[in-house]
């Protein structure tokens, strides 16, 4: 099922291309890890050499292809774009890396995802430049040192953790991408809005900003969606009045949880007493798969402290509660 406000990639979220930022003075938020890289990029200039390999990592949505894409620019080399599932065999990853020119950037999405056998063929890559290739078969077989042009590489993956450590140490800069916050999230709306030659006022901005669960890409959609609104029912300005309405209309409550998160939530509340539940139990309560829940529904309903992980299971917080106008009913248990 697509959700308006899942935070992974969806098709129509291709025809957004024009606002995606190109540079990084135009990447709104992350100071931290905007700042760091300014200077690694910086030095990597002077020195004539590939920027050091970068790892990036956080939840879908927040900008990584974006950031890996200004990196490129910004040292004025070309991006090429993969990613890890798409990387079936040695032989596909040996391709990409001697087409490479120099200092080139290499993008590989959902690092995660590599296999093993590929996986071992980036160590001598990242680490040397290297590409170690097998000749023939059996006694005859040997090895050759292939070099490859100085490049890049740019992983990105939803947790760190998820990588084996000898991938991850050969990572020189390892950057964490965070949840926006509500302004900078207002500013994203505010840009993109400018750059679609839609008008909007600032409250529709921050109403729109506040549903789009720290996540940019969500926020560009949302944004995409009360434009209709806006266009179809208003004379084409974004008004407070019509973001609210469009946002209700489209079930986007006002802390940007739709049916799915208010099914899972209820069903905790109603049939668990809140909690705790098993990821399992709650699965094949509402009918979603384990691993969806564990990765795209969770992880915002643990950030906005509406659900908490224990070992017993899941539970609903009282802030829960308190945001469907309940009150904990704790008498019967624990
Ligand atoms: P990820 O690769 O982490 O899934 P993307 O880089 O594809 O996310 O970002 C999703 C969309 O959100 C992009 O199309 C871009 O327009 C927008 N976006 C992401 N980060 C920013 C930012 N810091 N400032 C402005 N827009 C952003």
């Amino acid at each position: 099922e697509e959700r308006i406000i899942s935070a992974h990639y969806m098709g129509e979220d291709g025809s957004f291309e024009s606002i995606r930022p190109r540079y990084l003075n135009e990447y709104i938020g992350q100071k931290q890890v905007k700042e760091n890289l300014r200077v690694f990029i910086e030095a990597a200039k002077m020195r004539q050499e590939p920027l050091d390999h970068v790892l990036l990592y956080g939840p879908p949505g927040l900008g990584k292809t974006t950031l890996s894409n200004i990196i490129a620019n910004e040292l004025g080399v070309n991006l090429r774009i993969t990613s890890g599932p798409a990387i079936e065999r040695p032989g596909d990853l040996a391709a990409l890396l001697t087409n490479l020119q120099q200092s080139d950037v290499l993008f590989i999405d959902e690092i995660h995802r590599l296999n093993r056998s590929v996986e071992e063929v980036l160590y001598p890559a990242m680490e040397d430049y290297a590409l170690d290739i097998v000749i023939g078969k059996g006694p005859s077989a040997r090895s050759v040192r292939l070099e490859l042009p100085p490049f890049t590489l740019i992983g990105a993956t939803t947790r760190a953790g998820l990588l084996s450590s000898p991938l991850r140490d050969r990572f020189g800069v390892i950057s964490h991408l965070d949840y926006y916050s509500v302004e900078d999230l207002c500013r994203i709306v505010v840009r993109a809005a400018d750059i679609l030659q839609v008008k909007i006022q600032p409250n529709a901005a921050v109403e729109i900003a506040t549903r789009s669960r720290g996540t940019p890409r969500v926020a560009n959609r949302l944004l995409k969606r009360v434009r209709d609104f806006a266009q179809v029912r208003g004379d084409g300005v974004i008004t407070e009045e019509i973001a609210e309405n469009a946002l209700e209309q489209i079930q986007v409550d006002p802390l940007g949880l739709d049916h799915i998160d208010h099914k899972l939530l209820l069903a905790i509340m109603d049939k668990f007493n809140g909690g705790p539940v098993g990821l399992d139990t709650i699965a094949a309560t509402i009918g979603e798969e384990s691993d969806t829940i564990d990765d795209v529904y969770e992880p915002y309903l643990l950030q906005i402290g509406f659900l908490q992980r224990t070992p017993r299971g899941r539970v609903v917080t009282a802030r829960a509660y308190s945001h469907f106008g309940r009150t904990p009913n704790h008498e019967s248990g624990d």
